[in-house]
């Protein structure tokens, strides 16, 4: 009897989806080096079981942490006796994830075109699967499916293929959704996709390009990771490969490339959220990205699209060294972000990873930047915190449309300045 009762409570553990009722997502305001030292106490202690968001950088920049409800007392008690201002920008995660899964349910059903397809809501992967097959379907001309291969539980990785042509003309490669909470990523990847499909033969500058380059979009870059947000855990970032760790699962595939891998700004410790895995391309969501590129050889703009905090980013994030192009990156990210900024009023802010947000060793930009790449780029896509991971459909289009701007730009660059 016993052991079915620890049986059928492992059994619950397992299966059941995790709830985050009463656990508050936190902004922290840090005004100096000190009390960022104290912040970076509090992430140590494993027991609290905090989510930094976004992690203590420089005095000044903002911390968003969500901490379940068991630990609120001791963090904001913490907080308090050293002084260090905060407040709940989150009052109750669960609330925003039970009105978002409301408003899936509420438009769920497989779409029979592209067209009924609904843009404004978060789908699930077989959902947008499905979508990747009717666009395809449908554009059998201009839009093509290839298999990278399959993710560490065996789910096919597919990119979309856009080329009028050609062979192996100068590409763009566009990811999306490598880490798998970032929602609103998925989906602006679907609405891209579809944008792509219908401005081909409509925009001339557009028809244009597409005559002379390819794109490759990968939309669920991390497919594990986006299955298990939905059955498990809607926070979940990382892969789910097996760690050397019986009770922490997954690597942070944007701590993973071979570009700086394993100096600061990674963890080597299984149960971090950017924990960087055992070596340089462990996961096959990585290498199987690596192959491709390498593979292809004639990729010339390489943008990895993340949430959030509206930031545009470029090579480097392991080292302060400023890339050799620094300043050519610099201009391109400046008026990217002002074509963005010009649809709806979004301010972002942009430069290279490591001045803007912090040192973060083998990601995705560094490597490919390295591979000679030199329109290298990653976003941040809305919004500064508010409801960070959680953004609201209703966001998803204005957010695609203004980002779909800024990839403009530094797609027609790209072809306007051939090396
Ligand atoms: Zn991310």
């Amino acid at each position: 009897m016993r052991g079915l009762l620890v049986l059928s409570v492992l059994l619950v553990a397992v299966f059941a989806k995790e709830d985050f009722v009463g656990h508050q997502v936190l902004r922290i305001s840090v005004v100096n080096e000190a009390e960022i030292q104290k912040v970076k106490e509090l992430e140590e202690l494993e027991h609290l079981q905090l989510d930094f968001w976004r992690g203590p950088t420089r005095p000044g920049s903002p911390i968003d942490v969500r901490v379940p409800f068991p630990s609120l007392q001791p963090v904001k008690v913490f907080l308090e006796s050293h002084g260090i201002e905060y407040f709940a920008m989150i009052e109750d995660v669960q609330s925003l994830l039970d009105k978002e899964q409301e408003e899936m349910f509420a438009f769920q059903g497989r779409a029979g075109s592209t067209d009924s397809f609904n843009y404004a809501t978060y789908h699930t992967l077989e959902e947008i699967y499905n979508f990747i097959d009717l666009l395809v379907a449908e554009n059998p001309q201009l839009v093509s499916k290839i298999q990278i291969g399959n993710s560490y539980e065996g789910r096919p990785i597919y990119v979309l293929k856009f080329s009028t042509g050609g062979s192996n003309r100068p590409s763009v490669w566009i990811d999306t959704g490598i880490h798998s909470r970032e929602w609103v990523t998925q989906a602006s990847g679907v609405w891209f996709a579809k944008k792509i499909t219908q401005d081909y033969g409509q925009d001339e500058a557009f028809t244009d390009f597409l005559n002379n380059v390819d794109i490759f979009l990968e939309i669920v870059t991390n497919p594990d990771g986006f299955a298990f947000t939905h059955s498990q855990n809607r926070m979940w970032r990382k892969t789910r490969s097996k760690t050397s760790s019986l009770l922490c699962v997954g690597v942070d595939p944007n701590r993973n490339w071979d570009a700086g891998f394993g100096l600061a700004g990674a963890s080597s410790s299984p149960c971090s959220e950017t924990y960087r895995g055992k070596y340089a391309n462990s996961e096959v969501e990585v290498k199987s990205i690596v192959d491709f590129v390498k593979a292809h050889g004639n990729i010339k703009a390489f943008i990895s699209i993340h949430s959030y905090s509206q930031l545009l980013l470029y090579p480097y994030g392991y080292t302060t060294e400023p890339a050799k192009d620094q300043s050519e990156l610099d201009q391109l990210a400046k008026s990217a972000v002002t074509a963005l900024t010009s649809l709806y009023g979004t301010q972002y802010k942009y430069g290279s990873i490591i001045d803007t947000i912090y040192q973060a060793s083998g990601n995705t930009i560094d490597w490919t930047y390295n591979q000679g790449i030199k329109y290298s780029f990653t976003f941040e896509l809305r919004d500064t915190g508010r409801y960070g991971f959680l953004l609201p459909a209703s966001e998803i289009i204005p957010t695609a449309q203004e980002t779909w701007l800024a990839l403009r730009v530094i797609m027609d660059y790209t072809r306007s300045h051939p090396y």
